[in-house]
């Protein structure tokens, strides 16, 4: 009797298993492909690790077409095509520094399930070579790192801009948007980009349960670099790899130099350096010959090593986005691993350099917008996981996560309704158009020109909280920021603090000896 094999075995996931040896497909890679194949766009957003490449990986082998992925490291695809070659798969990568037609050629008469292309080949190979591939069959289109098309991403790529030219070309291929990290903005742009009609859009969890996240403030000198020494000497013993993460050159330089004469496996890894050297780096690092990388954000993408169990951040990353993505390198076999960022308050001033690399106002107000949710991140007092995915847009049901600084110690916590209540109606009479500082000033009682020139020095407040330090009354704000009564917004590269609704009703409901108190977790900077 004829039995139905197929029934039993679904041809998905014998293919699964006959080429990457997996039994089960994980949360989404099976709705996806089955998308693709019924020829529809997808937008695909998981954390790293959660297997989105399969995603692309697949189809090829079931339709038997090629599968073209945009993908913007020619490093990272030597990688891939590697791996993929020792699985059986035929797959070549084709960039703009080759001259190898032989390549092109083949690839033209269909002879890749895999063809990896960076943006700029992909936008400027000759338009024959498409309509050849359409006739030889082209599955799909994926655009791998698809967070680089948005300005208002954090890694904004002009070539990546240009694919949609690529649209008006592969008009019946899927188009399919793959990234890490994507706030609701940055989804919209990148469908909008790649022109996608109605996308499937599968978004997985940013959850890493397995990741402690912690921040600490530092302040730039020797006895900090002791700490550091004594941190990372910790995790060396415990036969797990660390990354560290610095802001600048000067800083990598400075780190690796004292790691290795404190002994420690040190490696470096930086822009400046020449491709040779990063590469033995590199290599070095997987290899585990090394236990330490002290690196710019450079070394990032495709590290795709399990046993790391340590990403320190040496200073405040430039956004939130770059933050989760490169601490989210810690960790990837599922085994318990931590983050600490280490940021020092002059990180926070740093937007006027990056903002240097914005080409229109849209830019710098989404350079701006990272930054301070950067920032917000760093001086947080509540659950730093739940605020995280927040961020991402992903509802986190509980208030503590059990697994971050903010939660596991207990913070002394004070009363703070009366100060809380000068800083708002301070803000309010300053007229709510400024940065923190001009309100903060005025309750330093600061007498400078600008105070003076607003008549801000005859406000009733003025001088009221001069016992207090700048930076104490910063945090508060910081404070009252993340708990909603005050709002920051921004617009290029200004600033403003003013009072939201909720802090509205905190001044008006009654005076601040009727009210609730309103109890804040005293900060570090607050105590001394
Ligand atoms: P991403 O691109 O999302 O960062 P990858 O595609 O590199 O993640 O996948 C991460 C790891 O998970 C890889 O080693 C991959 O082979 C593995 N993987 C992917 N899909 C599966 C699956 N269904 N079952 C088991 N392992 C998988
Ligand atoms: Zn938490």
């Amino acid at each position: 009797t004829d039995t139905d094999f197929s029934r039993f075995f679904p041809p998905l996931l014998l293919c699964l298993y006959k080429y990457f040896g997996y039994s089960a497909f994980r949360p989404y890679q099976k709705e996806i492909i089955e998308n693709i194949l019924e020829g529809r766009d997808c937008l695909v957003v998981m954390a790293t690790g959660s297997g989105k490449s399969l995603c692309y990986q697949v189809p090829p082998l079931i339709a038997k077409k090629t599968a073209v992925v945009i993908s913007p490291l020619i490093s990272l695809m030597q990688d891939q095509v590697m791996a993929l070659k020792q699985r059986g798969l035929k797959a070549e990568y084709l960039s703009s520094a080759q001259i190898d037609s032989r390549a092109q050629s083949k690839a033209e008469s269909g002879q890749f399930d895999i063809l990896y292309m960076t943006p700029e080949k992909a936008c400027s190979i000759a338009p024959s070579f498409w309509s050849k591939l359409l006739n030889t069959g082209i599955c799909l289109l994926a655009v791998d790192e698809a967070h680089c098309i948005s300005e208002w991403g954090h890694d904004f790529r002009v070539e990546y801009k240009q694919l949609d030219k690529l649209r008006g070309i592969l008009l019946n291929v899927p188009f399919v948007g793959l990234t890490a990290t994507a706030t609701e903005k940055v989804r919209i742009d990148i469908a909008n980009s790649l022109k996608m009609k109605e996308p499937y859009v599968a978004i997985g969890s940013f959850d890493r349960k397995n990741l402690f996240y912690g921040v600490k403030s530092f302040i730039r000198g020797s006895s900090f670099m002791d700490e550091i020494i004594r941190e990372i000497s910790k995790f060396v013993s415990n036969a797990g790899s660390t990354i560290i993460y610095c802001t600048t050159i000067k800083d990598v330089e400075e780190i690796f130099k004292i790691l290795i004469e404190a002994g420690i496996k040190a490696g470096i890894y930086h822009g400046q350096m020449a491709n040779k050297d990063r590469e033995e780096s590199h290599r070095s690092f997987i290899r585990d010959e090394l236990h330490v990388m002290v690196a710019t954000i450079a070394f990032g993408m495709g590290i795709d090593k399990p046993n790391i169990r340590y990403v320190m951040h040496y200073g405040c990353p430039k956004s939130l986005e770059s933050y989760y993505q490169e601490s989210g390198r810690c960790g990837r076999d599922g085994i318990a691993s931590v983050c600490w960022l280490y940021y020092s308050r002059s990180d926070f001033a740093k937007a006027d350099f990056y903002c240097g690399e914005a080409r229109s106002a849209n830019q710098r107000t989404a350079i701006m917008e990272s930054l301070m949710a950067a920032q917000r991140y760093s001086m947080l007092t509540t659950c730093r996981r739940k605020f995280l995915l927040d961020y991402f847009g992903e509802k986190y049901t509980s208030d503590k996560c059990g697994n971050c600084d903010n939660c596991t110690s207990s913070k002394k916590e004070s009363d703070m309704s009366k100060e809380a209540f000068l800083l708002m109606a301070c803000i309010q009479s300053c007229g709510g158009h400024w940065g923190l500082n001009m309100p903060v000033d005025v309750l330093r009682g600061s007498r400078s020109k600008k105070i003076l020139n607003a008549r801000f020095d005859e406000l009733p407040f003025h001088g009221l909280g001069k016992e207090l330090s700048a930076n104490w009354w910063k945090d508060l704000a910081c404070q009252l920021i993340s708990y909603g009564y005050l709002i920051e917004t921004v617009k290029e590269v200004y600033r403003t603090v003013s009072v939201s609704p909720k802090g509205v009703q905190f001044l008006s409901s009654s005076r601040p000896d009727h009210q609730p108190p309103l109890v804040l977790p005293v900060t570090s900077e607050m105590v001394s």
